[in-house]
């Protein structure tokens, strides 16, 4: 379903991304670890098109990131285009970013009612089956200040979800969430990998890796240092800059 190859992204002098190449097929989940400011961010903002690559090329399903082939030629896309390419894949931030003056039942149509032009009550429907996925049916109607962080992430990943994505990227969903709230947004994104759901998961949650992932990858400076099964590589990683990273979290 994803073909990076040889990712190149700069800031200036900074080389970020150093050639990336990742393959993630359909029903995958692939866990990407790595330590603060090796790339992980940039990569998926790379994979949505939020940020533009200097090399390489992503491909999502049938297309490349940010290029459409017209009479077996490719041609860079409008940025209208490359919103509506945006359209088929989710992604969940550290921040929840909800509209705070909707309830949650409004934040999570918006994008099906207003981008998808789905009817009303399509969206509605299909809103109150994600509420009911991410165990929030009663609180449709509230707004999001009035629900702990857990619950405001869990909204945002049912918002995520309206869109019917293909693929969901996840940038360290739990990290700004008190300790005793991580286990439920964790929870909701293993039930989502048990129904096969595609996903990319930035996060420090070695548990999560241990038990969702069917892939994990280890980044560093802008490269894939390894990548394996969880066991491969939390267990028995090989390379030292792995052991070194996996160290912290013993
Ligand atoms: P973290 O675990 O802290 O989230 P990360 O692996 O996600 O780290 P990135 O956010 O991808 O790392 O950042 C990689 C590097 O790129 C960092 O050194 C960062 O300072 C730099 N960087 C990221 N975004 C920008 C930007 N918009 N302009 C300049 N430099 C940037
Ligand atoms: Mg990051």
């Amino acid at each position: 379903l994803v073909r990076a190859r040889d990712v190149r992204k700069s800031y200036g002098e900074h080389e970020v991304l150093k050639g990336i190449n990742l393959e993630v097929h359909t029903g995958e989940v692939v866990v990407i670890l790595g330590p603060s400011g090796s790339g992980k961010s940039t990569f998926l903002r790379c994979i949505n098109h939020l940020e533009d690559m200097n090399q390489g090329s992503i491909i999502v399903g049938d297309h490349q990131v940010g290029y459409e082939l017209r009479k077996g030629v490719l041609h860079k896309l409008s940025a209208r285009a490359i919103a509506r390419q945006r359209q088929e894949i989710g992604m969940v931030f550290q921040q929840f970013n909800l509209y705070p003056h909707m309830t949650v039942l409004q934040n999570i149509i918006e994008a099906p009612i207003g981008v998808h032009k789905q009817s009303r009550r399509e969206a509605v429907s299909y809103a109150r089956e994600l509420l009911q996925t991410v165990g929030l049916s009663e609180k449709a109607d509230a707004y999001p200040r009035h629900l702990s962080g857990g619950q405001q992430q869990r909204v945002a990943i049912a918002r995520a979800l309206a869109i019917r994505p293909k693929l969901m990227l996840f940038d360290e969903p739990t990290s700004a969430l008190d300790p005793e709230l991580v286990g439920e947004v964790l929870s909701t994104m293993r039930s989502l990998a048990d129904r096969g759901l595609t996903m990319i998961v930035v996060t420090h949650e070695i548990g999560f890796a241990r038990e969702a992932a069917d892939r994990v990858v280890f980044m560093d400076q802008g490269v894939v240092v390894e990548q394996g099964s969880p066991h491969e590589v939390l267990v028995n990683p090989r390379h030292p800059r792995t052991r070194a990273f996996l160290s912290r979290f013993l």
